[in-house]
């Protein structure tokens, strides 16, 4: 019997129809046998508009109570899903952070996860029913509810799945998998099959959207590979950790960055790779721009970063995509 830990991020939960999907892909794996825990983020922009209605009360919410609020998204969607597997005829147990045994330190709004005790966690697997656990979430010392940060579900299925030693941990989203760079933008980016953990780093680093940094750094320190796939489709997502750095990986595109000396808006276009060390790759990067109005170029370990006009930054994108990614 395997221990799977699945995520789910609030898209995939957003209406009904998108909570009896994924409450099928949860039962799968226990219907084969296997002993499943799902982490679940706030159900849609539940998120978004709980933060709405604390501002719109006061400008400068009290953290502590911003977390107490915050924290509710995350509780719907585990009591939701476990009558969603009720109703399918599956024995569920929804657990909150603090239940779960998600011990954090006290920074409201970006807490960190200490560790996970997990008693019950075990004690519901054995009674052999399937776990949700509210993502994003935790417990002090000192008995308070702290949140993660903005898209800290990842963190805690990553945790999860490290503490109680999973076999598998999947994170279910919206994309089916990490692109060379975001197909909204570059349609011809591609899959990676596979990314190492430093690469995976640096895309997030560079405006990458797809994973919150600490559930990779988690995933480092202890060495835990995972995949992040569609909960729409059934194609194969992308391995994280676990194997070699890239040559070249992908490129990110971060705007709205203010140069001292220029009024117009900028963006930072990145390459992101272990070749970005090589003295050639930055000639390469110059030579491929060269017909932009380029302003500053900026190198790193594992990225190379152009800074253009904002209204520039696709075809920057695109001309380093196309020489060092396809
Ligand atoms: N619900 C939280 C957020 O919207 C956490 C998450 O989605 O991972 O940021
Ligand atoms: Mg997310």
């Amino acid at each position: 019997m395997a221990l799977i830990v699945q995520k789910f991020g609030g898209s995939s939960l957003a209406g009904p129809e998108r909570l009896l999907r994924a409450a099928r892909r949860i039962a799968e794996p226990w219907q084969n046998g296997d002993a499943v825990i799902a982490v679940l983020s706030a159900r849609g922009d539940t998120t978004d508009r709980l933060l709405q209605d604390a501002l719109a009360i006061s400008r400068d919410p009290p953290k502590r109570e911003t977390d107490l609020l915050l924290s509710v998204g995350e509780q719907i969607s585990v009591a939701h899903m476990a009558m969603q597997l009720h109703e399918l005829g599956f024995p569920a147990e929804a657990l909150t952070g603090w239940q779960a045994g998600v011990r954090t330190d006290r920074s409201f709004g970006d807490a960190r996860v200490h560790h996970v005790t997990g008693g019950r966690i075990r004690r519901a697997l054995a009674d052999g029913r399937i776990v949700l656990v509210t993502g994003f979430q935790g417990i002090s010392e000192s008995g308070e509810i702290t949140t993660l940060g903005r898209g800290g579900s990842d963190t805690t299925a990553v945790a999860l799945a490290a503490y109680l030693e999973a076999d598998a941990c999947h994170i279910y989203t919206d994309v089916d998998g990490v692109y060379t760079a975001d197909p909204r933008e570059l349609p011809e980016a591609r899959k990676l099959e596979a990314v190492s953990y430093d690469d995976m780093l640096e895309m997030a680093e560079q405006g990458a959207k797809v994973l919150h940094s600490r559930c990779v750094e988690l995933a480092r320190e202890h060495s835990l590979s995972f995949e992040v796939r569609s909960s729409f489709t059934d194609t194969p997502g992308t391995r994280v950790g676990g194997e070699e750095a890239r040559r070249f990986c992908g490129v990110a595109i971060r705007r709205g960055i203010r140069l001292p000396m220029t009024d117009q808006p900028m963006a930072r276009v990145s390459v992101i790779g272990a070749a970005c060390g090589e003295e050639e790759t930055a000639i390469q990067v110059l030579r491929a721009l060269s017909g932009l109005r380029l302003r500053q170029i900026a190198r790193r370990p594992r990225a190379i970063s152009a800074y253009v006009p904002e209204g520039e930054a696709v075809e920057a994108a695109r001309a380093l995509h196309y020489l060092f990614l396809s």
